[in-house]
């Protein structure tokens, strides 16, 4: 199956199309993650996108689009996806829909995820995510066994640098700016559905299952 995991930041995409990858032997294709990845190595990606995503802005199309496009045509991709984080924008939809296209992969479905702005702030202020391998915590909802360690590698904790009360402020801004005019897109396409996300994580996993007629529990 070839997805699209949408919605605001803190929604819970990177938690849901990490479980929904594993379910459906696809790789999650996360745009954030890689740029974090590109960021940590110092390329010459990294070095370009470093102060954008430091402040919650969206790094350029045209630089998106080429890692997109190079990172789907890898052989692991070839039986299906889940996108995380890409697209956001109309632009960046656009280059999509004509890659796909080209390669007779249509997208299956785009899943919004429906979270209110006042649980996307407790969210994002409260995350923690492992040094290493990348899991996710929360101060609240989701604390780890041993305080500042990751319950799977033992790798220090750390808070993202726009995870900081000035970048979401900033990285919501963004989001309803550019991302939100994509739920109209996708809906024109017939390609939306909607799930509540403010439902606990197993919960929402369902709730995705469901929306995409695959079993739950396999
Ligand atoms: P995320 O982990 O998806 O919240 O992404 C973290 C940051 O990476 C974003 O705030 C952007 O700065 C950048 N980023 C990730 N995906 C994209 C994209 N598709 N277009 C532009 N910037 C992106």
């Amino acid at each position: 199956m070839r997805i699209v995991l949408l919605g605001p930041p803190g929604a819970g995409k990177g938690t849901q199309a990490k479980m929904l990858a594993e379910k459906l032997n696809v790789p999650h294709i996360s745009t954030g993650e890689m740029l974090r990845d590109a960021v940590a190595a110092q390329s010459d990606l990294g070095k370009r996108v470093k102060e954008i995503m430091d402040r919650g802005e969206l790094v350029p199309d045209d630089v998106m689009v080429e890692v997109v496009k190079e990172r789907l045509s890898q052989p692991d991709a070839k039986d299906g996806f889940i996108l995380d984080g890409f697209p956001r924008t109309v632009a960046q939809a656009e280059a999509l829909e004509k890659m796909l296209a080209q390669m007779k992969r249509p997208l299956d479905a785009v899943v919004e995820l429906d979270v209110g702005e006042d649980e996307i702030i407790r969210r994002l202020s409260g995350r923690w995510v492992c040094s290493s391998c990348g899991a996710n915590f929360h101060t609240v909802t989701r604390p780890p066994i041993e305080a500042g360690k990751c319950d799977y590698c033992g790798s220090p904790l750390i808070q993202r640098d726009d995870d900081k009360p000035e970048a979401i402020s900033r990285r919501l801004q963004v989001y309803r700016a550019q991302t939100q005019p994509l739920i109209d897109y996708y809906r024109e396409r017939r390609l939306l559905r909607t799930v509540n996300g403010r439902q606990g994580v197993e919960k929402t996993l369902e709730a995705i299952s469901e929306v995409l007629g695959i079993d739950a529990r396999s």
